[in-house]
C-alpha cells in the first residue's frame, strides 16, 4: 500500500498526524516514536526492512488493509541510524513534544532531529580519529566559496579557492567532507565527480538563512563568504534542526600559507592511507600517530595534510619537541596525564547536538581532573599555552554525577546524594518505604503467626502478601485482607495498609527519575554555557598531544631536527623512508640526497626494483615531515621550505574515470609543469612509460628540459631510459645519480645505494630472471639484446633514432604484428597471457 493512495479521511488520528509530518519530510525516513519503539510506515517501512533486515509487519490505521510497518527498539536506535545514513539515506526522528501525563487526547509529535551523512554529531557514531564535515559550496565566476563545518565540534572554516574542480576535490577530501550543500542550478559536471568518485552526499538548497546567528558573520568583509555561511546554515538550521549557537568563530584558511599538495600527491605518498588497500595502516599518519587522545589524532592528520611554510612556526614546533626530549620525566608525566583525557572536543559538541549521557559527563570530569597537572607541566616546560583548568565545571560534576551513572537519562541513578535536597527527600521516602515493607513483613508474621508468610511485588498486583496453601486457614477475616490471586501452592492477598504505602513508594520512584532527569538537563545546560572555553582547552590539549606524539616518534624512529634554508639547497645525509624502514623486514639502506646550489634536478637511473621510487618518495616525505614540524629520518638534514609538491608516481587509479593511464600521466605532469615554481618539489617517476619507447623518451626529455630551463623546481626524475643521462652534459643544473646493483653472471643483487653518475644498463632481463621466467625465453631475450647493443654500440642519439627506423614496417606481416601489439592492453594482461602472446609471435616468426 502506497502512502499516496491512502484516503486520509479514514485514518486514525495517530496516523493522520504521521502523514502531516511525513509531508514535510518527503526525502527522509521517518522514525516515529511509539512507546519503546521507533516505527516506520508505508514506503519507509519497505526500505528500512530491506536495508536493516527487519521483519515487516502491519498496523491497523483505520483503513481496510494494514499499513506496512517495521520498527527498532529505542535504546538501539543509534546503530540503525548509522547503517541507514552510511547507505546514503536521511533519517528524521519524531518524538512526543508534550508530556502525555499532562495532555488530554493526542499527544503532539514532531521532528526533533535529522541525520544525514554530513550532520551526524554524536561521537558514538563517528570514527574517533577522523573529523567529519559538511560543506556549503557557492560557485562564482572566478572563485568557489567553501564553508566547511564539523558539526561534532563546531569547528567552522571558510575557504576561498579558485573556480577549479580539482582544487575543490582536494579540499573536500582533505577535510573528510561527507555531504555538500549546493545550489540546484549547479552544473552537473561539477557534481557528478563528487558523488561518483568520492561518495559525497549532495544536498540542494537555494535559500539563505536570515535574521539569525548574525553576530558570527558581523565582521566578515566578503559578502560572498557571508552568503556562503548563511546558505549552509539555512539547511542545518531549518531542515536539520541543528542548534548552531555554539559556533563562535570562523577560521579563514588561506591555502597559500600551507605547503600545497593535490590529491594525487597525498595518495601517491601514502600520507594518510595506502594506495592499494586504502587503509590507515602503513601510511605516514599511522606511523606518526602516537597520540593519546582522539582529538590529537584528528589534529595530527590535519598537520600532515597542511604542512606549514612559515619558518618561524615550524621552528616553534621543533623547539617544543626538543624540549620534551630533553625533559624526559616531564614527557612521561604529560603522557600519563593526556592518557586520562577523553574526546572533550566532541563531548562539548554533544551538549548541543547529540545525545549527551551521564557517562559522558563522567568522562568530561575525568578529563578536567588532570588539567591542573597539565598546566603545571606546561609551566615547567616553558610552553606558554593559556590553558584553563575549568574548576567550576569540575566541582559541579564532582558534586552532582554519580560515579556509577548509567548511559540512560530517564531511569535515575544519575545524581549523587547531597546534591539536591528535594531529591534526597524523595529518596528517603522511597527507602523508608522499602524498610517499611521489610518491617511490615516481620510484624504481620509475628501478629498472625504464619511462619512462611512473605511480602512480594509484581507488576500486575503491586505489593502483596503471600501465604502458602497449607497455612491459608490461618488468615482471619479481621485482618481485612483481600484475596487477589490463587496459585498452585499459595494465595496472594493485599491489605489497605500495604496499598497505602505502596502508592507512596511507587510515586517516589517515578518522581525520582523525573527529577534526576531534570537535574541532568540543568547540569548539561550549565556546561553548554562553557562550551567555547572547553573547546579552546580541547584545542590546546590536542596540539600538545601532537607535539608529544612527534617527540615520541623522534626517539622511537631515530629522527633528527632538520635545518631549514632559503637557498633551495637539499642536503640530506643518510636519509631513510620512515615507513619502508619500519615495515620492511630487510635492513634499510640509508641514502644521501644532495642538490647543491646550482643543481636542481637529479636524474635517477637504475634497474627495476633497485629503489628509485623509494628514494624519491623518501625526500618528499622527509620534506612534509619537516614542514609539519616533525623531526626527520636522517643523520643530518638541511632542507628548503617548499611551496608545493607535485608527484607523478606509478599507475594512478581511475580518479577521473574513462581516461587511459597515459592520459592521466600526462595530465598530472601538465599540472606540475604549469603550477610549479622554483620553490616547488617535483617527483617524476619513470615518466613516459605509458607510451611507445620513442614517444616516451622524447616526452621525458622535453619535460626535463622544460623544467630545467623554465621552472628550476627541485626535481627528482627517475627513468629507465638511460639514453637521457647525456642531458647532464647539456644542462649544468641536471645531475645524474644511479642506484647501484651488482651483476654476477646472470644474477643481480640490489644494493639500494644511490651513487653519483649514470648507469648504462637496465638489467631488465636480470629482473625477469628473478621473477622466474623460463630460461629458454630469457636466453633468447639476451640474444636479441646483444644484437641491439651491437647495432647501437656508439652512444649517440642519432643511432637511437636509427633503431626506431629498424622497427618500421617492412611488409604486411610486420604491419599485422604491429597492429596486434598496439591493441595489447598490457596493464590488464596476466604474465601468462604475455608469455602466450610472445610464444605466438615467435611461432609466427619461425614460419
Ligand atoms: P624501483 O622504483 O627502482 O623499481 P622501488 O623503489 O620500488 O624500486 O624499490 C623496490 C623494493 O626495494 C622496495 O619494495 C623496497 O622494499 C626495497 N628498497 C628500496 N629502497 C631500499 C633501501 N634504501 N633499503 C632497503 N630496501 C629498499
Ligand atoms: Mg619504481
Amino acid at each position: 500500500m502506497k502512502r499516496s493512495d491512502v484516503d486520509r479521511s479514514l485514518l486514525s488520528p495517530m496516523m493522520a498526524q504521521y502523514m502531516e509530518i511525513k509531508d514535510e519530510y518527503e526525502n527522509e525516513l521517518i522514525f516515529y516514536r511509539l512507546g519503546d519503539f521507533y516505527e516506520l510506515f508505508f514506503e519507509d517501512a519497505l526500505v528500512a526492512s530491506r536495508e536493516l533486515e527487519l521483519t515487516l509487519t502491519g498496523r491497523v490505521a483505520g483503513l481496510g488493509e494494514k499499513v506496512p510497518m517495521c520498527g527498532v527498539p529505542h535504546h538501539a536506535v543509534k546503530s540503525y541510524i548509522e547503517k541507514l545514513v552510511n547507505k546514503g539515506y536521511r533519517v528524521a526522528i519524531v518524538e512526543q513534544l508534550e508530556d502525555p501525563r499532562l495532555t488530554k487526547g493526542m499527544v503532539k509529535r514532531g521532528v526533533v532531529d535529522v541525520f544525514s551523512k554530513g550532520t551526524i554529531a554524536d561521537s558514538d557514531l563517528l570514527n574517533a580519529k577522523e573529523s567529519s564535515c559538511i560543506a556549503g559550496i557557492l560557485i562564482f565566476q572566478d572563485v568557489i566559496i567553501l564553508s566547511i563545518l564539523d558539526i561534532s565540534t563546531g569547528h567552522l572554516l571558510s575557504l576561498t579557492i579558485p573556480n577549479n574542480l580539482e582544487k575543490l576535490c582536494n579540499e573536500l577530501v582533505n577535510y573528510n567532507v561527507k555531504e555538500v550543500v549546493i545550489k540546484s542550478d549547479t552544473n552537473a559536471s561539477f557534481i557528478e565527480p563528487l558523488k561518483n568518485n568520492f561518495g559525497i552526499e549532495i544536498t540542494y538548497n537555494d535559500i539563505m538563512l536570515e535574521g539569525k546567528y548574525e553576530k558570527l558573520i558581523e565582521g566578515v568583509k566578503d559578502a560572498r563568504v557571508k552568503t556562503g555561511i548563511m546558505h549552509l546554515f539555512y539547511y542545518l538550521d531549518h531542515r536539520q534542526l541543528k542548534d548552531l549557537s555554539y559556533i563562535d568563530k570562523i577560521e579563514f584558511i588561506n591555502r597559500t600559507n600551507y605547503l600545497e599538495m593535490d590529491i594525487h600527491t597525498i595518495r601517491n605518498l601514502e600520507l594518510v592511507e595506502t594506495i592499494r588497500l586504502k587503509e590507515r595502516t602503513y601510511s605516514l599518519l599511522w606511523l606518526l600517530d602516537k597520540c593519546k587522545t582522539a582529538m590529537g589524532s584528528r589534529k595530527l592528520k590535519s598537520w600532515i595534510l597542511s604542512p606549514l611554510k612559515s619558518k618561524n612556526d615550524i621552528e616553534k614546533r621543533y623547539d617544543k619537541i626538543a624540549k620534551l626530549n630533553n625533559e624526559f620525566i616531564l614527557k612521561d608525566e604529560l603522557k600519563e596525564a593526556l592518557f586520562e583525557v577523553y574526546d572533550i572536543e566532541r563531548l562539548a559538541g554533544k551538549t548541543v547536538n547529540g545525545g549527551l549521557n551521564p557517562r559522558d559527563l563522567l568522562q568530561l570530569k575525568k578529563s578536567l581532573s588532570v588539567l591542573p597537572k597539565i598546566v603545571e607541566i606546561c609551566a615547567k616546560l616553558g610552553f606558554n599555552y593559556e590553558l584553563k583548568t575549568h574548576t567550576e565545571i569540575y566541582d559541579l560534576l564532582e558534586a552532582s554525577i554519580n560515579e556509577e551513572a548509567p548511559i540512560t537519562t530517564k531511569e535515575g541513578g544519575i545524581i549523587k546524594p547531597g546534591y539536591s535536597v528535594e531529591l534526597d527527600e524523595i529518596k528517603s521516602i522511597r527507602s523508608g518505604g522499602k524498610d517499611f515493607i521489610a518491617n511490615f513483613e516481620a510484624e504481620i508474621k509475628k501478629q498472625t503467626g504464619i511462619k512462611n508468610l512473605k511480602v512480594g511485588y509484581n507488576k500486575v498486583f503491586g505489593y502483596y502478601i503471600e501465604v502458602s496453601k497449607g497455612q491459608k486457614d490461618q488468615v482471619k477475616d479481621e485482618y481485612k485482607w483481600e484475596r487477589r490471586q490463587t496459585l498452585a501452592n499459595c494465595e496472594r492477598y493485599i491489605s489497605p495498609e500495604l496499598k497505602e504505602k505502596e502508592s507512596l513508594i511507587l510515586n517516589a520512584e517515578e518522581k525520582i527519575n523525573n527529577l534526576e532527569y531534570d537535574l541532568f538537563i540543568e547540569i548539561k545546560n550549565e556546561i553548554k554555557k562553557h562550551i567555547l572555553d572547553i573547546r579552546a582547552t580541547a584545542d590546546i590539549l590536542s596540539e600538545l598531544d601532537c607535539i608529544l606524539s612527534l617527540a615520541i616518534c623522534s626517539e622511537e624512529y631515530n629522527l633528527v631536527r632538520p635545518k631549514l634554508n632559503e637557498e633551495g639547497i637539499v642536503n640530506v645525509k643518510d636519509g631513510r623512508h620512515p615507513v619502508v624502514e619500519v615495515v620492511n623486514k630487510k635492513e634499510y639502506v640509508p641514502n644521501d640526497c644532495i642538490l647543491e646550489k646550482g643543481i636542481d634536478t637529479l636524474l635517477i637511473t637504475g634497474p627495476n626494483m633497485s629503489g628509485k621510487s623509494t628514494y624519491m618518495r623518501q625526500l618528499a616525505i622527509m620534506s612534509i615531515m619537516a614542514q609539519m614540524g616533525s623531526f626527520v629520518p636522517a643523520k643530518e638534514a638541511n632542507l628548503p621550505i617548499f611551496d608545493k609538491i607535485f608527484t607523478r608516481i606509478g599507475a594512478s587509479d581511475d580518479l577521473v574515470s574513462g581516461e587511459s593511464t597515459f592520459m592521466v600521466e600526462m595530465k598530472e605532469a601538465r599540472n606540475a609543469i604549469c603550477n610549479a615554481s622554483s620553490k616547488s618539489l617535483i617527483l617524476f617517476d619513470e615518466l613516459g612509460r605509458g607510451t611507445a619507447t620513442y614517444d616516451g623518451i622524447s616526452l621525458a626529455q622535453g619535460i626535463l628540459e622544460y623544467i630545467s630551463t623554465n621552472i628550476h623546481a627541485t626535481t627528482l626524475f627517475s627513468t629507465h631510459y638511460h639514453e637521457l643521462t647525456f642531458l647532464e652534459n647539456k644542462y649544468k643544473n641536471i645531475k645524474n645519480v644511479h642506484v647501484s646493483a651488482i651483476e654476477e653472471g646472470d644474477s643481480i643483487t640490489f644494493l639500494h645505494k644511490v651513487k653519483d653518475g649514470a648507469i648504462d644498463k637496465s638489467y631488465g632481463i636480470h629482473v625477469a630472471r628473478l621473477a622466474g621466467m623460463p630460461d629458454e625465453l630469457l636466453n633468447r631475450a639476451s640474444e636479441i639484446l646483444s644484437s641491439y647493443e651491437a647495432k647501437n654500440s656508439k652512444d649517440s642519439r642519432e643511432k637511437e633514432v636509427q633503431l626506431a627506423m629498424d622497427f618500421s614496417p617492412k611488409n604486411d606481416e610486420d604491419e599485422n604484428l604491429k597492429e596486434k601489439i598496439k591493441k595489447l592492453d598490457i596493464l590488464n594482461m596476466s604474465p601468462l597471457d604475455a608469455l602466450n602472446f610472445l610464444y605466438e609471435v615467435k611461432n609466427n616468426l619461425k614460419k
